[in-house]
């Protein structure tokens, strides 16, 4: 049997190779910092929460490169959210916090963009956020870094910079469940596969962003991400 038509497979590069980590799916954890929380307008330490981004909404960017990120259709708010993603290389459910790491492939950094208007609107009728999420090339995503060479990423600098100016700065210390917790909580609901992404959170400083704009955001021990936005 054939195919009737080709289709892509999306698709993250391994930083310091040719391969590439093929996309499962994309997971994504809500309010994961407690002064992201607050300019949200939630106070209280909550279970985490998940929200899935289809895979092909994943765009890679090669270091030393600018992503040319299409501006989406249909927001007055289109908001940049800088996030740890980690990769999953190794299936499992109902993974213990303690055995969560051996689960991880590497990491990268991403961005969770997010229209806000829309995000808030679905939200307040109770409403599926899928529209203010998980749009076309809403999430941008540097090269993917081996476990086995970053060792295990549990503190360290993340930071978003937009024409220049800082708008996001915190430390990946600050996430309010770790990234074993996550994985634990995530994998209690589905089960984890190799090529599952997990965008782990936000810090505070989120903030609106227009066709133009340059976005540059790091964290410590991985490398940038570039975009700008078409
Ligand atoms: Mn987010």
């Amino acid at each position: 049997m054939n195919f009737v038509f080709p289709l892509p497979q999306s698709a993250v590069p391994i930083a310091g190779s040719n391969a590439l980590f093929p996309v499962r799916r994309i997971y994504c954890v809500g309010r994961n910092y407690a002064e992201h929380a607050k300019e949200m307008g939630f106070d209280a330490r909550e279970l985490p929460f998940f929200f899935c981004k289809p895979a092909d909404a994943a765009v890679p960017v090669l270091p030393g490169t600018v992503g040319k990120i299409a501006f989406p259709p249909r927001t007055e708010n289109l908001q940049h959210e800088i996030e740890l993603v980690v990769a999953i290389g190794k299936a499992g459910g109902n993974i213990p916090v303690d055995q969560a790491n051996a689960h991880v492939f590497g990491y990268a950094v991403g961005l969770d963009m997010t229209r806000r208007d829309l995000q808030f609107a679905l939200r307040d009728k109770g409403r599926p956020w899928e529209l203010g999420k998980a749009f076309d090339e809403s999430a941008p995503i540097s090269t993917l870094y081996p476990l086995s060479e970053t060792g295990i990423i549990d503190k360290g600098g993340i930071w978003l910079k937009v024409n220049g100016q800082e708008r996001q700065n915190s430390d990946i210390a600050k996430l309010i469940w770790s990234v074993p917790e996550i994985i634990s909580n995530l994998s209690e609901y589905f089960m984890l596969a190799p090529g599952d992404l997990i965008f782990t959170g936000t810090p505070e400083g989120v903030g609106k962003v227009q066709k133009g704009d340059v976005l540059v955001g790091g964290i410590a021990g991985l490398g940038e991400l570039s975009i700008e936005f078409v």
